[in-house]
């Protein structure tokens, strides 16, 4: 859950009823009894959280990567994006219309079907945790994912980064409002913004990356997702950085074991 813990009672039980809603299955969250331990035991549906194999998100560990002659990702992300930003109450999201904007890797293309933000990072690099952690995620005509991870370090300001917070929904402020001023039923919330962005800012110059085989990262944890971790972390201002933290509270699941799994890069 990511807001409601503040707000008393009234307002945790309502959030918890709304996430349930907007995600279609369970509540779950980060914190507390809905938090990444107990995601298992949640719903019947998300066993593979507790129970998988080959879970997301991992530690790389850079001296046991094995390396492969993998040819390079093509990106098809040149074309402006009409910027519509939504908190769905677990990330923030940018919704992509599917088809446009895709990924060449290994033989295969996915269309690019949004693209959200953990803070802090979920994979870490060495065992280090990085502020910041983008996701696009993917999908091609069988349904199968790949999600390519971009991490953020302190440094120079994103100008993509600027414009999502820009239009960033505000967060709600629990304590201002009264019970009769909560709006009914699930708790998105969405802008949609007169700009585009260019995602190409959003992705690494240099076009190295880890490969592994994962899961989703949230409920319900299913498995087979291909992952593409890119090796060259980009920037963000250290008040974007701040500005992200606060309104993502801390939605990163812990690194799972890694198993029988090798990552390649
Ligand atoms: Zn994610």
């Amino acid at each position: 859950m990511r807001r409601g813990i503040r707000g008393g009672i009234a307002v945790g039980l309502f959030v918890t009823a709304a996430l349930a809603q907007a995600a279609g299955g369970a509540a779950w969250g980060y914190h507390g009894t809905l938090g990444p331990e107990r995601w298992g035991k949640l719903s019947k549906e998300y066993l593979l959280c507790e129970t998988g194999k080959n879970q997301s998100p991992i530690d790389i560990d850079r001296v046991r990567v094995l390396r492969t002659d993998l040819r390079p990702i093509q990106f098809q992300y040149d074309l402006p994006l009409p910027l519509t930003v939504v908190d769905n109450g677990h990330t923030i999201v940018l919704p992509v219309p599917e088809g446009k904007w895709t990924l060449s890797a290994e033989g295969e293309t996915f269309s690019l079907i949004n693209v959200h933000f953990h803070s802090p990072s979920e994979h870490t690099d060495n065992g280090n945790r990085y502020p910041l952690e983008a996701h696009f995620v993917h999908r091609n005509a069988k349904g199968a994912l790949a999600v390519v991870g971009v991490w953020f370090q302190s440094g120079e300001e994103n100008p993509v980064l600027t414009q999502i917070l820009r239009w960033a929904p505000e967060p709600p402020a629990p304590r201002a409002q009264s019970r009769e001023a909560q709006p009914k039923g699930h708790q998105e919330r969405k802008r949609v913004s007169n700009e585009t962005v260019d995602l190409r800012a959003l992705l690494p110059r240099s076009e190295g990356f880890f490969r592994y085989n994962g899961s989703l990262t949230t409920p319900p944890c299913s498995e087979g997702v291909r992952w593409y971790v890119m090796q060259e972390p980009l920037t963000a201002s250290e008040a974007q950085l701040q500005r992200l933290r606060a309104l993502l509270n801390e939605n990163a699941r812990p690194v799972q074991p890694l198993n029988a799994r090798r990552v390649l890069e």
